[in-house]
């Protein structure tokens, strides 16, 4: 893939970009690897105030940065700039808790183990390489930084093709914040030029959010060479109603889910498992809904969600319910690509899915819902849980013995209940089975690249 920046809502290219030399990436890890030593002797109030700098610039420059989300991947300027700003609350977030979620531990008494002091440090690991996806061009990458600079990491974004503009600008955010030089830079390289980057003695460890296939890739690189890695990949999510839920209040965030971003998240609803008592209602109420959404221009405050971010991503969604409608699905709304420019594709509904279509089991990368109607809990449950993806789930019930069943049943990374799935700094976010493994965010995602390390004292 180019690296290029083309917008989604015209189709146009507007800026080309010749990727870094063999030389100039070199020039980066040099410089990453050097960063690190400087960083791990600097305290946590030193590099707290470095964040909180450059979390400052980013909410300075909000409209540009979000003029420039919108641009090169098309969702709606509005929630272009609700993630830049989410972003500049996770840095100052891990600013102010870094701190204490990496405090040395004393995991057990001294005396127990026979030593005078005992204690487990959680120090810096070193180079971190971040493979980034163009959805949340901003908030995906910051999940990462924030807390990594924060432990005294540094990193190397490989940003993905399409947000070159978005992954310089995040390339010169910490260090204009007053990072060291090389603390956290950007490689402009496409995804084939990753895995041998893993062979390289200065890189510890990698993270990836994206595709099965991109992170299948990067984990067998990176464990080639012993290295670790976090994967957030795709996600089936479900959500599940049932007869006690605010069916209303249910269909209309149920809306939101599956068209926020265009329906380009991974922790986006996708299946839509609903109880036969309610089934009817919900439908009604959420087909409606869906149509009564706009995809248009992400400039204007009346669009509901721009357009997808590349053609060859509309393409796919499009396979997807064509196979679908081919082998007898229903279309209950939406199912048409427009006749217009840019890369829009309609909210779009299919009942009648059954397991010989591709999309009962394929991630959807786009605002496409698959509705079912499920007898009871137990299915819902069944079901949900025979998908090779585990990211979150959003479940709607006020009955308290379900909301503990679907907590502990519910084979997935995250159970929300009577709300949408969401990402938050203090919350651990990531999946299980396909959807990968590790966890941003919170105490468990800071700690993932660093090395607990016992100190032991006779
Ligand atoms: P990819 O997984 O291809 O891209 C994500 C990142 O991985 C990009 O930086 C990409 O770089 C890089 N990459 C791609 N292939 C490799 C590789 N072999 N080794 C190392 N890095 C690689 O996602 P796409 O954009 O192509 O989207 C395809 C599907 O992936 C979507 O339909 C969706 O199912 C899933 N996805 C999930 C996301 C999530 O949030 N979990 C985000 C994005 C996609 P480059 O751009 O240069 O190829």
């Amino acid at each position: 893939m180019a690296i290029a920046t083309v917008d989604p809502s015209t189709g146009e290219l507007l800026r080309e970009f010749a990727p870094h030399t063999p030389a100039e990436v070199e020039e980066r890890i040099a410089a990453a690897d050097a960063a690190y030593r400087q960083l791990a002797s600097t305290t946590f109030a030193e590099r707290a105030e470095w964040m909180r700098a450059a979390a400052g610039i980013l909410e300075a420059e909000v409209d540009q940065v979000a003029e420039l989300i919108t641009t090169e991947m098309g969702k709606t300027l509005a929630t272009a700039r609700y993630e830049t700003l989410k972003s500049a609350t996770g840095m100052r977030f891990f600013a102010d808790n870094a701190e204490r979620y990496l405090a040395p531990e004393q995991p057990v008494e001294s005396s127990a183990v026979n030593a005078s002091a005992l204690s487990v440090r959680f120090d810096p690991i070193g180079v971190v390489l971040a493979v980034m996806p163009w959805n949340y061009p901003l908030w995906q990458t910051i999940r990462f930084a924030a807390p990594a600079l924060m432990a005294g990491n540094t990193g190397l974004l490989k940003h993905a093709s399409n947000v070159p503009q978005s992954a310089l600008y995040l390339g010169d955010l910490f260090e204009r914040g007053g990072f060291p030089h090389g603390s956290f830079q950007t490689l402009l390289i496409e995804g084939g030029a990753v895995a041998p980057l893993l062979d390289d003695r200065r890189i510890r460890a990698a993270t990836l959010t994206g595709s099965v296939a991109a992170g299948a890739s990067v984990a067998e690189a990176a464990g080639r060479n012993v290295k670790k890695t976090v994967l957030e990949l795709g996600g089936t999510d479900v959500f599940i109603v049932l007869p006690t839920a605010d069916i209303a209040r249910a269909a209309e965030l149920g809306v939101t889910a599956r068209v926020q971003n265009s329906g380009q998240s991974c922790i986006a609803s996708k299946r839509y498992y609903v109880h036969a008592d309610v089934y009817d209602e919900f439908e009604a109420a959420f087909v409606a809904g869906m149509a009564a959404t706009v995809a248009g221009d992400p400039r204007d405050a009346a669009t509901t969600f721009g357009p997808l971010a590349t053609e060859r991503g509309r393409r796919d969604v499009q396979e997807l319910v064509d196979d679908a409608v081919g082998k007898g699905a229903t279309v209950l709304a939406g199912g048409e690509v427009p006749d217009a420019a840019g890369w829009f594709y309609p909210a779009t509904v299919l009942a009648g899915v059954t397991p010989d279509m591709r999309i009962y089991r394929e991630e959807c990368f786009g605002p496409v819902a698959c509705l079912y109607r499920v007898a009871d809990l137990d299915e819902a449950i069944e079901r949900s849980n025979d998908s090779d993806f585990g990211l979150s789930s959003s479940v709607w019930t006020n009955d308290p013995d379900e909301i503990v069943r679907l907590g502990r049943e519910i084979d997935a990374g995250g159970v929300f209940v009577n709300g949408l799935t969401a990402s938050f700094p203090g919350v651990p976010f990531g999946g299980v089975k396909d959807s990968g493994y590790g966890r941003e965010l919170s105490a468990f995602g800071i700690r993932e690249f660093t090395n607990a390390k016992t100190v032991w004292q006779a």
